[in-house]
């Protein structure tokens, strides 16, 4: 427990060998080979024999991505998370049924799935993230807030401990600074156009960010220390109360995913502690509360257009405006007010 915890999931253990969660060696606990995606979701939107579209997984099943975990995660720890949310959402309104959710629970369900999938298509592996030393109390240095980030968040949960995250410089007073280690977004899903599919899921290793849309209930998460929370939500404001079509929802994932790739540099960096009486990790944010990371200066229109266009499956040029100099979108009018999403009439 505790520094070596952390210790441990930076080690990226053989995923053969231990359970990727909670990090305990199968030849003591056993093991169960699961699917990542829970077999619930596959069965509920027909994924069996549906391709993934991720870039590590081009070309397979979902049926047939599948790694063994121990059975207590896959039973108690998690699957206890899988039986619930897979009960709210079978039915009727599944926003308004996940909001008795709570945050951290939906970031570790949904983690745990980028998790897995990170781990077995070996993108883990990060070459940025020095060992850490031989450590007593503190994590020694800085890394890089690799995959390995997220895996700190889920061997947490698995371990039925917290992690938070605070500023350099913060006061060490836990109740004003301490918050979640991730910005996580929720959103109504306007589920009636039977042009789209009532499921999706995108990642991004590289921002480590993580959105999945089943029902009228969409989410998108970065595990970023809650950088994105602090500091760029809001320009989400106007879709606050409003149902987004599936289109708008892919333009809000590709967004939010972009903003990460602005951030300077030194916002990337995280050092880890082990607060006893919490009996939580803390993972401190190497820049401080009163300085925003997010440069306007590393912004490029084109850029913007070329990574958003992937997410809304549309043509770069057609997502530039005349001049070149912004991107048009889907979400908000000219005076910056929602905007419903005009349907197709077939
Ligand atoms: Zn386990």
């Amino acid at each position: 427990m505790s520094v070596a915890m952390i210790e441990d999931v930076l080690r990226l253990r053989d995923i053969t060998k231990s359970c990727p969660l909670c990090g305990r060696h199968f030849s003591r606990v056993g093991k169960d080979l699961e699917h990542v995606f829970p077999r619930w979701l596959q069965k509920r939107h027909n994924l069996w024999t549906r391709k993934l579209t991720l870039p590590n997984f081009v070309g397979r099943k979902y049926k047939s991505i599948r790694v063994s975990i121990c059975p207590r995660c896959n039973n108690q720890r998690f699957g206890e998370l899988e039986r619930l949310i897979s009960g709210l959402t079978a039915n009727g309104d599944a926003f308004d049924a996940m909001a008795e959710v709570d945050d951290h629970q939906v970031a570790a369900w949904l983690g745990k799935i980028f998790w897995l999938l990170c781990r077995k298509s070996h993108v883990s592996v990060d070459p940025k993230a020095p060992r850490a030393r031989k450590p007593t109390r503190v994590l020694d240095g800085e890394i890089m807030r690799g995959v390995t980030y997220l895996g700190v968040i889920e061997r947490a949960h698995a371990m039925s401990r917290g992690m938070y995250a605070c500023f350099r410089g913060d006061p060490p007073i836990p109740e004003y600074f301490y918050s979640e280690p991730y910005s996580l977004y929720r959103f109504r899903i306007d589920a009636s156009d039977p042009n789209t599919e009532a499921f999706d899921f995108k990642d991004n290793p590289i921002v480590l960010g993580a959105a999945i849309r089943t029902g009228s209930f969409g989410v998108v998460c970065l595990y970023d220390g809650g950088l994105h929370r602090f500091f760029r939500s809001h320009w989400l404001m106007p879709l606050w109360g409003n149902a987004l079509h599936p289109h708008q929802f892919n333009e809000v994932v590709g967004r939010i995913f972009y903003d990460q790739l602005v951030l300077d540099d030194a916002a990337q960096q995280v050092q880890y502690f082990w607060n006893r009486p919490l009996k939580a990790v803390v993972a401190m944010n190497a820049t401080q509360r009163s300085y925003n990371p997010y440069l306007q200066e590393n912004h490029d229109p084109l850029a913007c257009a070329e990574f958003v266009a992937r997410y809304v499956g549309a043509k770069v040029a057609d997502l530039l405006t005349e001049e070149g100099n912004d991107i048009r979108t889907a979400l908000v009018d000219d005076a910056g007010k929602f905007r419903t999403y005009p349907r197709q009439v077939v």
